[in-house]
């Protein structure tokens, strides 16, 4: 049988997901090419990118980089273009059907409504964008072509347990958690960490910023708000477990009791690859699970008091509105700071409690309504940390 190239865009090519999405793309030249790249800053890297892969448009968000982009691309005769709002223009562009979002953080919500609004379909892997307006992107995608395909492990395990399944029958979902570096510590030492230690995930290696909300067990908060969306399924039916060899990579569980989970070793190749490949298998040649070798896959209810960031996912969906954007600029200033060691470990949740406290709450949000409380909530939580 033949098969037909898909041609993909993925904004964040630079980035953990963004190089992990490429090395598919290389693995399977016949099923996939590659038309638009963007970056945050890293030009050298996007450059090199484009000379591999020959997209037809290379796109750098920092306009400063610009000049080097062009002068190395245009010999080639590839397009260039610099800033956020080339790479939201780029979603309308028709050589390509799939957009990677794989920008970190706020910086992937406009994109990925204009390529939804383009009929794009999107492979998911800034859960930020549902995070911070899950519900605008919901009915956007009612009034759609576009389809969305979890990249994140735990939504793609999700999504491979439902194949088949009436939703009516749907339980509730339990999505896994390693608990990250820091599982085993009590408050008292949480205080204590630094940046390197809060840097080494056990068992996953990731950008910087989800590194840190692993961590906080922050991830786990913004993954029960995208499940939520993703599967519609209230707040109330999702429930997080600590797992920490991370081979389960999450479960259903039906009205029957019967319990369905998809396993895999930690490795963010095979939900690239599934979301790419439209939620079908392809074959893979790379190292996979061998089950016999894990005697011991352990289960226990997260510590809530410990790792206070995952409660903000239930408060979150409780208030509704504008509650979760302002939850997560204030943990993108609060990130940065912690990693530019300006505030410790566990200041970050102290510093969104009381971004949440001071930022406008809107209780039916649109687009502006987002980017205002988005910008709000960024000063306001700047203001706190300049202020401890
Ligand atoms: P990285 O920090 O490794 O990469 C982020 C990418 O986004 C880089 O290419 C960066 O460019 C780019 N970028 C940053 N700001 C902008 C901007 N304003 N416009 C365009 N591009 C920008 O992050 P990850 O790959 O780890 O994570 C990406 C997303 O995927 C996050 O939402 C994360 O939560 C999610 N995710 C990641 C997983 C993982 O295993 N890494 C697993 C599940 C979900 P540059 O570096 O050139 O500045
Ligand atoms: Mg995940």
């Amino acid at each position: 049988m033949t098969q037909t190239i898909k041609n993909i865009a993925i904004i964040g090519s630079t980035g953990s997901i963004g190089t992990q999405t490429l090395d598919i793309v290389r693995q399977y030249p016949d099923r996939f090419k590659v038309n638009v790249l963007a970056a945050g800053s890293r030009v050298k890297e996007l450059i090199e990118q484009a000379r591999i892969h020959r997209p037809a448009v290379a796109i750098i968000a920092d306009a400063d980089k610009y000049a080097a982009l062009h002068d190395a691309l245009s010999p080639l005769g590839i397009e260039t273009a610099a800033g956020s709002a080339a790479i939201a223009d780029a979603m309308e562009r028709d050589d390509f059907s799939t957009v990677v979002t794989a920008t970190v953080g706020y910086s992937g919500l406009e994109p990925t409504i204009r390529a939804i609004r383009a009929g794009k379909d999107i492979a998911l892997a800034n859960k930020e964008t549902l995070v911070v307006a899950g519900e605008l992107i919901d009915s956007q995608l009612k009034k759609s072509s576009s389809q969305v395909l979890p990249v994140d492990s735990e939504h793609s395990a999700i999504y491979q347990c439902l194949v088949g399944e009436d939703p009516l029958t749907v339980d509730r979902l339990i999505i896994t958690a390693s608990g990250g570096p820091f599982r085993n510590h009590t408050k008292a030492q949480l205080a204590g960490v630094t940046v390197a230690d809060a840097l080494r995930h056990p068992n996953w290696s990731m950008g910087n910023k989800i590194t840190i909300d692993s961590a906080t067990m922050m991830n786990k908060a913004f993954e029960i708000i995208e499940a939520r969306w993703l599967f519609g399924i209230g707040a109330d039916r999702i429930e997080p477990v600590v797992h920490p060899q991370s081979i389960v990579h999450s479960m259903v569980q039906f009205c029957d009791g019967a319990v369905k989970a998809q396993l895999g070793i930690p490795d963010m190749h095979l939900p690239i690859r599934y979301a790419l490949g439209d939620a079908t298998r392809i074959v893979s040649h790379e190292r996979r699970l061998t089950i016999e070798d894990y005697a011991d896959l352990t289960f226990y209810r997260p510590d809530m008091s410990k790792f206070p960031c995952l409660g903000l996912a239930y408060s979150a969906m409780e208030q509704g509105g504008s509650a979760a954007c302002t939850i997560n600029a204030a943990n993108e200033v609060a990130v940065a700071a912690f990693l530019d060691g300006r505030i410790g470990f566990t200041d970050i949740y102290h510093i969104i409690e009381r971004t949440r406290l001071v930022t406008t709450f809107v209780s039916q949000p649109d687009y502006d309504d987002y980017v205002a409380v988005n910008s709000e909530a960024r000063a306001k939580a700047a203001e706190i940390i300049k202020s401890l």
